[in-house]
């Protein structure tokens, strides 16, 4: 628990929310700014900053949790698509520093973005990315 984060307080109860899923370690709960109906986050209840400091045992209950939810989203609202998207720091566009998972009913007119543009790599570029990746690689 942070003393002054809005998603523990959410856990605790001191801040209402409409609750869609809970389970020993992870809280499912509606989007107050939904991007379409039926948008909604899933969060382990412990405080964690951002996916490099949830421990894998709460990302195995976290992730089916997400699953479920999102097929459950995608049958209710008669969605198209779904994304998943975990953001993770200002620069990715984190605003609340409890790590979160959003779930996001998508329709083919919804205006939003299908794809990012990508640059163009050669393959040094991504070679030399690749090295650099494999070498920090936790074991
Ligand atoms: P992010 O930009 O990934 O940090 O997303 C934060 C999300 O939390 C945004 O989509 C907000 O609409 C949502 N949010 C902020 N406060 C609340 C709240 N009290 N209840 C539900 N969702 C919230
Ligand atoms: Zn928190």
């Amino acid at each position: 628990m942070t003393a002054d984060c809005i998603f523990c307080k959410i856990v605790k109860g001191e801040i209402p929310s409409t609750r869609i899923l809970e389970t020993d370690e992870v809280y499912s709960f509606l989007d107050i700014n939904p991007i379409n109906p039926g948008h909604l986050l899933v969060i382990p209840k412990k405080h964690f900053n951002t996916i490099f400091e949830i421990p894998d045992s709460i990302l195995a209950e976290l992730m089916p949790c997400v699953k479920r939810l999102s097929k459950a989203v995608y049958r209710a609202v008669s969605a198209e698509g779904i994304n998943i998207v975990q953001n993770n720091y200002r620069a990715a566009g984190q605003l609340i520093d409890h790590a979160h998972f959003h779930v996001i009913p998508r329709f083919s007119n919804d205006g939003f973005l299908t794809s990012w543009p990508g640059k163009t790599a050669s393959p040094e570029d991504l070679n030399r990315v690749k090295e650099k990746i494999l070498n920090l690689l936790e074991k």
